[in-house]
């Protein structure tokens, strides 16, 4: 049997003539970009209101919502920002890219999401706001990072690319500070027929400066600059591909759901970490992550039986060569270490048929037994 990580043509399978019909009609209009359409704006719209936030600033993808926020929230030369090493590149990219220094600090290893200890621990002088990573489908702890924010004076700024629709005690992201930032990457929950990204937030100003950002730092009247600026817009098509799609996320939210709590059951007391839910938070499910010790022999045993898996991320950040003069928070980074040596995701999509998933589970489950035997019951 064979099991893939991701099956991005069955979505499109599960919606083609309405997305066809979406599209078609973009392109019919003879209006593919922001100014004048109203896909874009509706789509913005749709998306606030999903997070119960005032605006949505779509633009051209997660890593460009990320810069622009950064950009509109003044962060920039001399100051610090509190990121985990732990995740995607953008995260602290766009970072260094404003001028402002990374400060890494350590995650949970049951939740993959920074550790408020650790982020205490990493503030400065200097420290202006702190970058959260919502990784794999839930927020991170967003009840101690806003009391840290509040007692310290810190802006908060959330990487949301993986947590569409997440929330904390029923608030969403996009609420716990000055903005998130949201991608339509391919893969991600919500995923675009390419890139595409969105700025959330709350805040009049931020909005407006977001506009104005994705757009070259126009200001109100065309061809008048109030700052440096992007080029960084979503294309109509996409907006109308994306709302299409919109409509299903909650059903195919449930599906990863679904195998995800599947997965729990049949995974649970046979030697393996497995994913931990915080209290208050809703799981979107964008990655199922377990942790082993055994973790590069597991997985080889899986490939060989047509599982596809994947490692978010086999190298923290910080051991990549442009980002070996971050800085590093006094708690050190070795619960990120651990969990680049131990992690291993599996297939969790929403086109994932059940036997596949009992398939998955009991492959593991034939490993772990060998696995946990005996010493030398594995040759
Ligand atoms: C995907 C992702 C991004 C960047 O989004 P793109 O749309 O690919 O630019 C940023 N941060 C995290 C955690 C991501 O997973």
């Amino acid at each position: 049997m064979k099991v893939s990580f991701y099956d991005i043509k069955a979505q499109y399978d599960e919606l083609h003539d309405e997305i066809d019909s979406a599209v078609l009609q973009v392109m019919a209009s003879g209006v593919y970009t922001i100014s004048g359409g109203k896909e874009c704006p509706t789509f913005e719209q749709e998306i606030a209101d999903l997070h119960g936030v005032k605006h949505g600033i779509a633009v051209n993808s997660g890593t460009d919502a990320l810069r622009i926020l950064l950009d509109a929230a003044g962060i920039g030369p001399g100051d610090e920002v509190i990121t985990p090493s732990f995740t995607f590149v953008a995260s602290v990219e766009t970072i260094l890219q404003t001028g402002a220094h990374a400060v890494f600090a350590d995650i949970n290893l049951e939740t993959f999401c920074l550790d408020p200890a650790s982020i205490e621990a990493a503030i400065t002088p200097r420290t202006k706001a702190i970058l959260p990573v919502h990784l794999f489908g839930q927020l991170a702890d967003v009840e101690a990072i806003t009391k840290i924010a509040k007692d310290r004076s810190l802006l908060i700024l959330e990487d949301a690319a993986q947590a569409i629709g997440c929330t904390h005690d029923g608030i969403a992201t996009g609420n716990y500070g000055i903005g998130a930032a949201l991608s339509f990457y391919v893969t991600k929950n919500l995923g675009a027929a390419g890139d595409g990204g969105m700025i959330i937030t709350n805040n009049d100003e931020i909005a407006l400066s977001c506009r104005s950002l994705r757009v070259h730092g126009m200001g109100r009247e065309r061809y008048y600059y109030d700052q440096l600026g992007f080029t960084s817009r979503l294309d109509e098509v996409q907006a109308a591909y994306l709302r299409v799609k919109l409509s299903r996320l909650d059903e195919w939210n449930r599906r990863r759901g679904r195998h995800a709590n599947h997965y729990l059951q049949a995974l649970s007391g046979i030697g393996l970490q497995l994913p931990k839910i915080s209290a208050g938070n809703n799981h979107t499910w964008h990655q199922f992550s377990i942790r082993s010790p055994q973790r590069d022999e597991l997985r080889s045993f899986l490939a060989s039986k047509g599982i596809d898996t994947m490692i978010y991320y086999p190298v923290p950040i910080h051991h990549h060569s442009p980002y070996l003069n971050c800085l590093i928070g006094p708690t050190g980074l070795s619960n990120s270490d651990q969990g680049s040596r131990e992690i291993l995701n599996l297939p969790v999509h929403p086109h994932l048929s059940d036997d596949k998933v009992q398939f998955v589970t009991e492959s593991i489950a034939e490993f772990q037994k060998k696995a946990v035997s005996p010493a030398g019951a594995r040759g």
